[in-house]
């Protein structure tokens, strides 16, 4: 429901011709990550919800939603953020916004990150970088070396 209206134009947009998966790394190394299975799992719920609002007169929660249902976390994760779908695609659609936007759901509305990335925000948060070392000890090594 938080998708932009430009991700889902994106979604009907897509001519299925597959340029996007044949150029996904992740794809191409058998992940379960296919940019092409994105953008028509994006459609198909897109449908799912008009057909809803067609029949109730407004949208009925139906207990579904795009992450988890039509979209796993497994799929989601295995994206490198390489661009490499939207660079391929003929008309200019992204897949890797709409990839990103749920990553950004399962983090900030589930929590749920592996636990290297918890320690990395962490990290972040108190030390200003992704290492777990103090920001005054940061230039030590300049010392060290001489
Ligand atoms: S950005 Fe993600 S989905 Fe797109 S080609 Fe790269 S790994 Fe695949
Ligand atoms: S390359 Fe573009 S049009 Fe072709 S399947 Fe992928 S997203 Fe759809």
């Amino acid at each position: 429901m938080d998708l932009s209206w430009r991700n889902l134009l994106d979604a009907y947009s897509c001519t299925e011709c597959g340029r996007c998966s044949a150029s996904c790394p992740a794809n191409e190394t058998g992940k379960l990550l296919s940019p092409r299975k994105i953008m028509m799992s994006t459609r198909d719920r897109l449908e799912e919800v008009g057909r809803n609002i067609n029949a109730n007169g407004e949208f009925k929660d139906d207990g579904k939603s795009l992450l988890h249902n039509y979209i796993s976390v497994e799929e989601l994760r295995a994206c490198t953020t390489c661009n490499a779908c939207v660079e391929a695609c003929p008309v200019s659609i992204s897949p890797v916004e709409i990839i990103l936007e749920m990553r950004r759901s399962l983090i900030m509305e589930e929590s749920s990150a592996p636990q290297e990335w918890n320690s990395m925000f962490s990290n972040v948060e108190n030390n200003f970088a992704p290492w777990k070392f103090a920001p005054d000890d940061r230039d030590k090594w300049v010392s060290e070396i001489n």
